[in-house]
């Protein structure tokens, strides 16, 4: 038996000055554990993009990890590697329903992130934000385990401030066709603070702004998937607008780098933090960077600007250079071309659309 979680190890200690068990740095559970760093630790959404990568990593360092996941968004695939491991388990679970699990650590990633993908079900996307951050709240409190919420750059809505530093407090439309997701987060970040305030939760939040890499879903409808994937088939690059809006994009081991600081960094800091490459490009130049980098001779066509499209987003991250130490490494042109190798390598047949039900 290993004692791992705070709880477990005062337990321990109990014990073993009743003489019940050896003193822990005796015991089998020592030799197999490192007592101070193994813990149990809960990732919703881990099958997903960011997930998989965050629960390898998590994996790796030796912890317990609990994946839950509806799939929704993500193949099994992503985490297949894992299901040998003794250390990963995976739970195919909906987090608008409550769960029952005893950990010691929850990042909170369950949520569609794709316009395409939060726009299919709009209500069940709000519900997702809301009812999942009720649910992983309520485990943190009973397991007075830390939580980390994974939040977005869209709670900043089509910005009137440029860059955007966490003290912005945003503009959204609450009830245009992005709504479900943004609202949705922004009130999840309002659950987290609450439960911080009322139960004092040991919460963090990350606003994530947008990311791309090896894994993302190639029919997610995300400008880095999409005009990949229409380079490589030589179909047409679909430009929404005039391409003048710009994004600032992030590969995804650096992201999943600033989510980990995040959760182990001091723990008087909640955030919320963005995290980002604060790097900007326009979508034209985007484009043109695939084309030049897969070697392709698609055209760029223009197609309607979606509705409420944000026209800027840059992070300001000096809060996190500060905090956690930690800024984006990888140019956009090398991640790109790690991103394109992987789009080469999938079988596109493999990927399924959202499903009805959902
Ligand atoms: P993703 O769609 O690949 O991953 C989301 C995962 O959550 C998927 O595996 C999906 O099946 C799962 N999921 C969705 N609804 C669920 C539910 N009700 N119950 C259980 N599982 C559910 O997206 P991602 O890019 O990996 O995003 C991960 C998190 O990061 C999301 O919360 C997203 O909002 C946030 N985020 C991502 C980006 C980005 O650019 N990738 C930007 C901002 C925020
Ligand atoms: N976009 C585009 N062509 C596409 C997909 C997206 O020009 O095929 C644009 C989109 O209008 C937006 C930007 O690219 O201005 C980023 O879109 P994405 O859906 O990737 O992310 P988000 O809008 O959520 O930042």
């Amino acid at each position: 038996m290993g004692f791992r979680s705070p709880a477990d190890k005062a337990l321990a200690a109990l014990l073993a000055a009743q003489g019940i068990i050896p003193t822990p740095k005796n015991s089998h559970a020592s030799k197999d554990y490192t007592l101070s760093t193994v813990k149990r630790i809960l990732v919703t959404g881990g099958a997903g993009f960011l997930g998989s990568h965050l629960c390898e990593r998590l994996v790796e360092a030796g912890h317990d990890v609990i994946c839950a996941d509806n799939f929704f968004t993500s193949q099994k695939e992503n985490i297949a590697h894992l299901l040998a491991r003794p250390n990963f388990e995976l739970i195919r679970h909906d987090m608008t329903q409550p769960l029952i699990v005893e950990v010691d650590e929850i990042y909170n990633l369950a949520c569609p992130a794709a316009p395409g993908h939060y726009q299919y079900n709009p209500i069940k996307t709000m519900k997702t934000s809301v009812l999942g951050a009720i649910h992983v709240l309520g485990i943190a409190k009973r397991c007075r385990a830390k939580v980390l919420q994974a939040s977005t750059s869209e709670i900043y809505g089509d910005p009137e401030v440029h860059p955007q530093k966490e003290s912005y407090r945003g503009a959204v439309n609450p009830i245009g066709p992005r709504a479900c997701y943004d609202e949705g987060k922004r009130a999840a970040e309002t659950l987290f603070f609450d439960y911080r305030r009322m139960h004092k939760l040991n919460i963090r939040v990350v606003r994530i702004f947008n990311t791309y890499g090896p894994r993302m879903h190639p029919f997610d409808g995300r400008v880095v998937s999409n005009f990949i994937r229409q380079a490589l088939g030589g179909e047409e690059i679909t430009l929404f607008g005039d391409g003048s809006q710009t994004r600032s994009f992030c590969y995804r081991d650096d992201m999943v780098e600033g989510i980990l600081r995040m959760m182990n960094g001091p723990d008087d800091f909640s955030g919320p933090v963005n995290l980002g490459n604060p790097n900007e490009f326009t979508i034209r130049q985007l484009a043109d960077l695939v084309l030049e980098l897969t070697g392709s001779k698609s055209r760029l066509v223009q197609k309607p600007l979606p509705a409420d499209d944000p026209v800027r987003r840059q992070p300001d991250i000096s809060l996190a250079r500060q905090k956690l130490g930690w800024a984006p490494k990888l140019p956009l042109r090398e991640g790109l071309e790690k991103t394109i190798a992987w789009f080469r390598s999938i079988n596109l047949s493999r990927f399924r659309p959202p499903t009805p039900n959902y």
